[in-house]
């Protein structure tokens, strides 16, 4: 099926989830506290069966392209919804991807069912873009059985009240992606800590603490030195669908200055009629449109398991990322200071916009990526 054509099911189902967006989880998320996990609104979530399109029946992860659909469509009417639903994927990924059938058992359902919130501890206060230079030390036990964890891990989203944390610890010391290896961690483990970080976006994220926390070889995800490996593999197939939430943040602040421009009077006509405002809208829409084609193709060529993911990705991230900044900032300046006041969706929006241009890859490092497979 080619990227660009979705089938009439599909644009259905988005349509659908955009209403329950807007129906049932808005309501929800505004009844929650900013930057901390909103467990009504995951129940929900779990409910509706949308945690559960995560990941297949087997526990293996679900169509990237589903999961851009979803998120895109969530992100449009809801978008806390959207990063909590993302969160759980983005936490629970490793178990999928490298998990035994016991951790699969143990932790999917609680995930999907919206039960337990999951968290992805991969950064560190020394260690953002190169994660690979992380330093969590996991010094082995005296028994050959375990190891105990010790260090920092920071803006750790859905932290520090996450129910299950996949980290990424030092195994084994000078050997860079090749000396990491990924646990499981259930919260309440003795020296398990954090605190909450507040940040511009209603985003739950925190720093999680490890002080001498005790893991064994039945809390490895994958092999022991191979987590670097887990992480990447999380990362690549969430890259496009952080594009997606991106497109569908765009396209609400797209539609909202439609709206405005369109019936806000101004020199004896309306906003639209000045062509200084209609091209705007018209360079935005072409835009999105562009981003949203090579978000859907991105994952489409993942989940055919095609070779040049890894450019497709991070043109798709790159694109979407920066074409939203682009259309909420163009959305607010259409709209006036009425944007900027609290509680107006492009205020949300101006907020939310900015972080995915800085996680999962800073646009800077994507560039990088696609330069290193020009020259491959
Ligand atoms: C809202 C939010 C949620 C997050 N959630 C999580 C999470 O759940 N789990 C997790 O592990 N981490 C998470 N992070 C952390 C995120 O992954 C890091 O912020 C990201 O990797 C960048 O690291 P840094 O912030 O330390 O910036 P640095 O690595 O210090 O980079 C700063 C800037 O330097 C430039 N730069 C860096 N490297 C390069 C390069 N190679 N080429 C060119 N320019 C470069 C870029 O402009 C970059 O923005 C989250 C961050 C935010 C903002």
């Amino acid at each position: 099926m080619p990227a660009f054509a979705l089938e009439p099911e599909q644009y259905k189902w988005c349509e659908e989830l955009r209403e329950l967006g807007a129906r049932e989880l808005r309501p929800l998320a505004e009844a929650g506290e900013e930057g901390r996990i909103n467990r009504p609104l995951l129940a929900a979530l779990g409910r509706h069966g949308l945690l559960g399109r995560l990941f297949a029946p087997d526990g293996r992860p679900a169509s990237a392209l589903d999961l851009c659909l979803l998120r895109e469509s969530l992100a449009y009417s809801c978008t806390e919804a959207e990063t909590a639903l993302a969160l759980q994927g983005l936490g629970a990924g490793p178990v999928a991807l490298a998990g035994t059938d016991a951790q699969r058992a143990r932790w999917l359902g609680e995930v999907t069912s919206g039960r337990a919130a999951a968290a992805f501890a991969l950064s560190e206060p020394g260690a953002g873009s190169d994660a690979a230079a992380l330093a969590l030390r996991a010094d082995p036990e005296g028994d050959g059985d375990g190891w105990r964890l010790t260090g920092t891990k920071t803006w750790i989203s859905n932290a520090p009240h996450a129910d299950v944390f996949t980290v990424f610890a030092r195994t084994t010391q000078d050997a860079g992606p090749r000396g990491v290896t990924a646990f499981l961690v259930p919260a309440g483990r003795p020296g398990l800590g954090g605190e909450p970080l507040e940040m511009l976006s209603p985003h739950p994220i925190g720093t999680v603490t490890f002080d001498g926390v005790h893991v064994s070889r039945d809390d490895v995800l994958g092999e022991v030195d191979g987590g670097f490996g887990v992480a990447m593999r999380t990362l690549n197939l969430f890259r496009p669908s952080v594009g997606a939430f991106a497109t569908g943040m765009a396209q609400a602040a797209l539609d909202a200055a439609v709206q405005h421009a369109g019936t806000r009077g101004a020199f004896g006509g309306v906003l639209r009629d000045l062509q200084a405002v209609s091209h705007q809208l018209a360079e935005t829409a072409t835009r999105i449109e562009a981003a949203r084609l090579l978000v859907h193709a991105a994952a489409a060529a993942y989940d055919r398991g095609e070779p040049d993911i890894a450019r497709r990705a991070a043109m798709a991230k790159l694109l979407a990322t920066e074409t939203a900044q682009q259309a909420v900032d163009t959305a607010v300046q259409i709209h006036g200071a009425a944007a900027l006041q609290r509680g107006h969706l492009l205020e949300h929006l101006y907020r939310e916009v900015r972080a995915p241009r800085i996680y999962e890859g800073a646009s800077e490092v994507q560039r990088s990526i696609i330069a290193k497979e020009l020259y491959k």
